[in-house]
């Protein structure tokens, strides 16, 4: 029987700390959350293996460091609020609920939403807010956001989440075709946006009025 937090300890030495990730907060956050609860109970061992795991509609729980790595590129403080969009098997979600003041987020399939939000709720997070529906076009209601996070793949920037960011924050989104995107760096400074590229990625197509259309 693999212990579950000696495997936590060392993704975060040998796939994060590694490669770079730095943010003392962060690290520790990912040393703590049970990600195994957010997979299958068959596919608990390999919980913490280096990769992106199935969790069912074919979609994925992505890889440890993708997860990292976008956090970190929020550059969080801790008063935020933040809206996701995927929330999939909830795992980056709770990542951002210990870093943040309050969560929205938006899943367009009812089944992986209601999954997550049991996990989560077992979990104790009490400051998560989750939508089932489109979110191409955001959520709107609770708008202006600190960050923005986009967990899926787009064809191009999304206005409506452009939108709906704080002056001065950051949307974070995957932007390319099917096979590869680029991590996309936006930040609303003076009403227009300002994009840097943080290197590629492979997510599952973001699918929506925003998005891909099928
Ligand atoms: N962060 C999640 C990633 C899940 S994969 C995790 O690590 O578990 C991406 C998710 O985006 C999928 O669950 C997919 O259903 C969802 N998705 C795709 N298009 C969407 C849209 N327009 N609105 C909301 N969710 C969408």
């Amino acid at each position: 029987m693999i212990s579950f937090r000696i495997a936590r300890e060392e993704m975060v030495k040998q796939q994060l700390v590694k490669r770079g990730i730095q943010d003392p907060r962060l690290l520790k956050v990912m040393a703590q959350v049970r990600r195994h609860r957010f997979v299958d109970p068959g596919l608990q061992n390999r919980a913490y293996d280096d990769c992106p795991l199935p969790i069912g509609n074919n979609q994925t729980i992505s890889q440890p460091y993708m997860v990292a790595l976008m956090t970190e590129l929020l550059e969080l403080e801790g008063d935020e609020r933040v809206l996701e969009i995927g929330t999939g098997s909830g795992y980056q979600t709770a990542i951002l609920a210990e870093l943040v003041e309050k969560v929205f987020s938006v899943e367009r399939h009812h089944s992986l939403a209601q999954r997550a939000r049991k996990t989560l709720d077992a979990l104790n997070y009490s400051n998560i807010a989750i939508r089932v529906g489109d979110g191409s076009i955001g959520w709107n209601e609770f708008s202006p956001y600190d960050r923005i996070i986009v967990t899926a793949g787009a064809p191009t920037i999304p206005s409506s989440l452009f939108k709906q960011l704080k002056e001065g924050g950051i949307l974070l989104i995957p932007v390319g075709d099917d096979f590869i995107q680029e991590l996309n760096v936006i930040r609303k400074i003076g009403g227009k946006p300002v994009v840097e590229r943080a290197g590629d990625c492979t997510f599952v197509p973001l699918i929506g009025k925003e998005g891909w259309k099928r």
